[in-house]
């Protein structure tokens, strides 16, 4: 029977469903050298948010297929899996909706003071009514600027013009004319993007081109009521860069579900500043989509192990070797 490593636990049908092709090993990722060993004798491997290196996959000469329980496969080295004849699958659309509708609450959290505004009720400074001290910004009408407009980009530019009348710009390698046609979204230069946004978006993966994409000199770019949304990956964005430019005022605000290092150092400058909003990395996260993603996950390694996998392959390339 074939073995599948599990690093991270998986919903009891989910697993049942796995146990029906294959004997699985669930492992402990904190405890490095039994994870690694487990790996070594396995012929696929199921989990998320562990880095997996090079050195990890040295002497795993049965493994076969590696199934990530996310969209994004920066935790991988995509071009040594391929060398390896490794195949890696992941989990687009099934979490699409949800997490644009993450970027939506960051949105409405932020320009709204939401949690601030909670907070300050819950400390018992609600005493006479409210007056501009307590006064937010607009959403509707206004213009995001979506950097990285694909799946989840789409998602979040159909909610803003659709349901919140927005002006929708973008940011893309190529063109994404469906959502230009739908949602009249405008291509643009990244420069332009920044510096005629009211909510700057961030929703490209993590790569080497991407890494800091948003530096001092992109926040200096962007109008200073401008809020910054990052629900891709942290390392987008040079976070010192981005404390420093909220300190200062250079943008108004921050909305962000991902960061550097995660979970969030308690010493986080971020934390205390009452026009950051932060999420502990929640962009999928409801019961139904990381169900979904499980069970979609589970559904790719079974049929990458069987060869019949035909979609959701991060590494097309593999299967020509
Ligand atoms: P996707 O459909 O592949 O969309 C990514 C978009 O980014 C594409 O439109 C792509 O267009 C663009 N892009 C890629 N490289 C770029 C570059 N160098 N410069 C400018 N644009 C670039 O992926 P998705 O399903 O929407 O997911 C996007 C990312 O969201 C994931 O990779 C993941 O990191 C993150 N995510 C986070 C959470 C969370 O919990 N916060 C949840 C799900 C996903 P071109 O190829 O034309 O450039």
């Amino acid at each position: 029977m074939k073995k599948i490593v599990a690093w991270k636990s998986l919903p009891e049908d989910v697993l049942g469903y796995l146990q029906q092709h294959a004997q699985v090993v669930q492992v402990d990722p904190s405890r490095h050298d039994p994870f690694v060993a487990a790996l070594r004798d396995a012929d696929g491997g199921i989990g998320a948010s562990v880095k997996i290196t090079p050195a990890m996959l040295e002497g795993a000469s049965r493994l076969k297929a590696l199934s990530t329980i996310s969209v994004g496969y920066d935790q991988f080295d995509v071009d040594d899996l391929t060398r390896r004849g490794i195949v890696l699958a992941h989990t687009p659309d099934v979490l699409t909706e949800s997490t644009a509708d993450t970027v939506f609450s960051l949105i409405l959290a932020c320009a709204r003071r939401v949690v601030e505004l909670a907070d300050w009720v819950r400390a018992g400074q609600w005493r006479t009514s409210i007056g501009p001290a307590q006064f937010g910004l607009d959403v509707q009408g206004k213009t995001i600027g979506i950097v990285g407009l694909g799946r989840i980009g789409g998602a979040v530019a159909r909610r803003a013009a659709l349901g919140f009348n927005m002006n929708v710009l973008y940011t893309n390698r190529s063109a994404n004319r469906q959502a230009e046609q739908a949602y009249g979204a405008r291509r643009v230069e990244l420069a332009e993007l920044l510096a005629q946004s009211d909510f700057v978006c961030l929703q490209v993966p993590l790569t080497p081109e991407t890494r800091h994409l948003i530096g001092a000199a992109e926040l200096r770019s962007m109008k200073k009521s401008a809020i910054l949304i990052n629900a891709s990956r942290g390392a987008t964005v040079d976070e010192a860069a981005l404390i420093e430019a909220l300190r200062n005022g250079t943008i108004h605000g921050a909305g962000l579900d991902v960061f550097n290092t995660e979970p969030l150092p308690a010493d986080s400058p971020l934390l205390s500043m009452p026009n950051v909003v932060a999420l502990p990395h929640i962009g999928s996260a409801t019961h139904e989509t990381r169900h979904a993603m499980a069970l979609n996950a589970a559904e790719n390694l079974v049929a990458a192990l069987d060869g019949t996998l035909t979609t959701n392959i991060v590494n097309r390339d593999v299967l020509a070797k």
